[in-house]
């Protein structure tokens, strides 16, 4: 596989960051994903997973680092409260020189990243495995005398190590949707990435229209316009649940997608959203003078929900807005 078609690859699978998909995706991915433009993901024949004639790993997968299913190898997998994580990978059992292993310390040599999952339900129950995806990581060493890899992966310096330079739209959506195997952040530093920041909001409004397929979660309105030369005309709009100026992260669960006028409205704090993922409109609105301003129709009425789950409105950021930004008289 071109290191291109592999960069390719993670950009694509980066909308499934931290998400469990079935044995039949990993294996069948053209049939399931063709925008990723490789046969398949992992074969589920053993850990390391090596494309026929391929150098390199492409993807590993851990049985046992997410806890779920006990076996031979113990991967120790561990998420860091900065961001990313890190993972101790165990070598194929017995010669070093095997193929597969020989494709990891290449990726390590040549510092080429691997994708990597984890089961999470494992095989044998009803409904099938299920498997998340981690993300892209690099394999920083190998130590020989627990013959673990240690990997580390969804962060930025990932995203350099794939091939670009500065941070393109692509590889901050590949960093966005990293931050989905995280715990929710309410705030962040936003300093590392200002220069940037068109990009990165580009890359957050996508995501956000992508998951409720640009409609307004309030109305349910939609309005999109194909173009032939520039990008299709989206009256939708990606609304930070807690604003960017009061450092509310670019994280797909700090994110609403609203028509115009709900964007507006919710800015206000003309409602807000319930623990309840139901619609509440602010008191303020009945002193309003107002002529055809449909808001109040949706009081009690629940926002829809995004396309996954992982990345519906957190609650440290819905609480954030009820207290700090909702009208409550
Ligand atoms: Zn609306």
């Amino acid at each position: 596989m071109k290191r291109d078609q592999r960069v390719q690859a993670f950009i694509a699978f980066s909308r499934f960051t931290g998400m469990e998909v079935s044995a039949q995706f990993l294996r069948q991915t053209r049939e399931h994903f063709p925008q990723a433009g490789i046969s398949r993901i992992h074969n589920l024949a053993e850990g390391i997973y090596k494309p026929a004639n391929d150098k390199y790993a492409f993807c590993i997968w851990s049985r046992s680092a997410a806890g779920k299913d006990q076996e031979i190898y113990p991967d120790i997998l561990k998420p860091h409260p900065q961001g990313g994580w890190t993972m101790l990978y165990s070598a194929k059992k017995g010669n070093l020189g095997y193929a597969v292993n020989q494709s990891l310390f290449a990726c390590m040599e040549d510092k080429v990243p691997v994708l990597t999952i984890v089961t999470s339900i494992p095989s044998g129950t009803s409904g099938g495995g299920r498997y998340k995806i981690l993300g892209p990581a690099v394999i920083e060493h190998f130590d020989s005398s627990s013959r673990t890899f240690q990997l580390r992966g969804a962060t930025d310096f990932v995203a350099s190590q794939i091939g670009k330079e500065e941070l393109s739209e692509d590889t901050l959506l590949l960093m966005i949707r990293n931050r989905l195997i995280l715990p929710f952040q309410a705030r962040e530093a936003r300093t590392e990435y200002e220069t940037v920041q068109k990009a990165r909001e580009k890359a957050f409004r996508s995501i956000i229209l992508d998951e409720y397929k640009c409609l307004c979660a309030v109305c349910q309105s939609k309005f999109y316009l194909r173009q032939q030369k520039s990008e299709p005309l989206i009256e939708a709009e990606a609304a930070h649940i807690i604003p960017v100026d009061h450092r509310g992260p670019d994280d797909p669960r700090n994110g609403l997608s609203l028509c115009k006028r709900h964007h507006w409205a919710f800015d206000n704090g003309l409602f807000t959203i319930t623990d309840a993922r139901s619609i509440k409109i602010s008191p303020a609105l009945l002193h309003a003078e107002r002529k055809r301003f449909d808001l109040e129709e949706y009081d009690g009425e629940p926002i829809i929900s995004p396309i996954n789950e992982i990345c519906k409105p957190d609650d440290q950021a819905l609480h954030w807005h009820q207290q700090h930004k909702y009208r409550k008289y």
